[in-house]
């Protein structure tokens, strides 16, 4: 398997821990998120089990907060909920004081089920229907970033219909590369993402005669998962040369929403630097005189979280496979990205003794149901446990049922305690809205 950020030969199981602060091994009660052991989770509510850990995400939302406040740029933070949307979650970041970035209606209702007000809600996305147009209108969203001139013009329908107008920004696409996975880049001309910087200025011009819109700025989004400051550079100096050319040609633009996409450490990788970041988009929008807003998913929950599974049992076929009862179903970022998680046994034992390399397999029927391949690994016995690490985000929000696997169950970490945030699935709700046609019911 290709790995999307390989660098090298996997880091030591030594290393990935000393890289996490919010991880330590103790030597009885083994690993530890936030200080609570994650063998007593499992003992409670069973594997496949997702952890998240609070005080991560709090840590995380801080120091990016405080990146801008060092660099003096008032940022507003918009958290991108597809990254991990449960309720808890969406909280958590609305207590810190984040606003929502959606992509469905659906996203829309949870950010507001969670708290989140719909003014402090933005919408993107390629192609939103006209009933979650409506539906975003009548709730009152605060921005809508269009992302073509068709769009722009069913917005305007749909609230001249309703007698509102939206609160719009257009989704320039900079041609940039963002550097990273082909199936994660969406700033490069040929991606589906945004409007062509050339058709900006007209598209902002027509906007302005049209009865149901307001264009307040630009948007981007680039991609993500993006290691380096270089193509946020590169983007966001576009955008910034996009703002004052509006602006000679007599346009009025406040906002310059510039995504999100911040990278964070996998393998071995640094993750992206928000100090880094924060001096860029200083550096860039200095006297600019923007609103600026950003859309940041991974970077706030992705190390927050952990995928817990048993070993069911080692397989030895030439090579030796540890089987795992979680899948690619509950964590597909591997199948889908070739993404690399590390793992780490939860066992202080197996995590100091000897390593021999190991394929990391889920039970499903299908070749691409691995989560590591040639891992150096110590012998996990049946019943032994372990953890895939940094799945907080893009991890249980992509989940499916395929091979009639429930969805795991889900349990948040805070102040040295735990709770229960998701019951396992029960089977039985698995056909639940299916029906069998039969004598009463049949096709007509
Ligand atoms: C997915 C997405 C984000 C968040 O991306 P991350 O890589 O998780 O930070 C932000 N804005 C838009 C428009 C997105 O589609």
């Amino acid at each position: 398997m290709a790995d999307m950020n390989f660098t090298g030969p996997d880091p030591d199981l030594q290393d990935l821990l000393a890289a996490r602060p919010q991880l330590e091994m103790h030597a009885q009660d083994g690993l530890c998120l936030e200080g609570v052991p994650l063998n007593a989770i499992a003992d409670k509510y069973g594997t496949p089990v997702w952890v998240y850990g609070a005080g991560t995400m709090r840590a995380r939302y801080a120091a990016l907060r405080d990146a801008f406040a060092a660099e003096n740029v008032p940022m507003h933070i918009h958290y991108a909920v597809k990254a991990n949307d449960h309720l808890a979650v969406l909280n958590l970041f609305r207590e810190q004081g984040a606003g929502a970035d959606v992509v469905s209606i659906g996203e829309f209702l949870r950010a507001a089920q969670a708290g989140i007000v719909a003014k402090d809600v933005v919408y993107s996305g390629v192609g939103k229907s006209e009933a979650e147009l409506e539906a975003a209108l009548c709730a009152g969203i605060g921005q809508i970033n269009a992302e073509s001139a068709e769009e722009v013009e069913m917005i305007s329908a749909v609230a001249s219909r309703l007698g509102v107008v939206a609160n719009i920004a257009l989704r320039m696409n900079p041609d940039v590369d963002a550097g990273t996975h082909a199936k994660i880049t969406t700033g490069l001309a040929g991606n589906k993402f945004g409007i062509a910087a050339v058709d900006i200025s007209y598209l902002y011009a027509r906007a302005a005669k049209l009865p149901g819109v307001r264009v307040a700025g630009i948007a981007m989004h680039i991609g993500s998962q993006i290691l380096s400051t270089e193509p946020y550079h590169l983007a966001y100096e576009k955008g910034a040369e996009m703002v004052r050319a509006l602006r000679e040609a007599g346009q009025s633009v406040e906002v310059l929403d510039i995504g999100g996409g911040l990278g964070i450490g996998y393998q071995d990788e640094p993750g992206l630097s928000p100090n880094a970041f924060a001096a860029v988009v200083r550096q860039v929008t200095n006297g600019l005189g923007v609103r600026l807003m950003m859309e940041p998913g991974r970077y706030l929950a992705g190390p927050a979280g952990v995928l817990l599974g048993s070993v069911i049992l080692q397989k030895q076929a030439g090579k030796r496979f540890v089987v795992l009862d979680a899948a690619m179903n509950d964590l597909m970022r591997p199948a889908m990205y070739e993404a690399w998680h590390g793992i780490l046994p939860l066992d202080a034992t197996a995590y100091r003794s000897a390593l021999s390399p190991a394929d990391v397999v889920g039970p499903i029927c299908e070749s691409a149901d691995q989560f590591a391949n040639d891992r150096a690994l110590p012998d996990l016995k049946p019943g032994t446990r372990v953890a895939l690490l940094d799945t907080g985000a893009y991890g249980a929000v992509m989940s499916s049922t395929y091979n009639a696997r429930p969805r795991p169950a889900a349990v948040l970490v805070d102040k040295g305690g735990f709770m229960l945030i998701t019951k396992r699935q029960d089977i039985q709700s698995l056909w639940d809205g299916e029906i069998v046609p039969g004598p009463d019911q049949a096709p007509s």
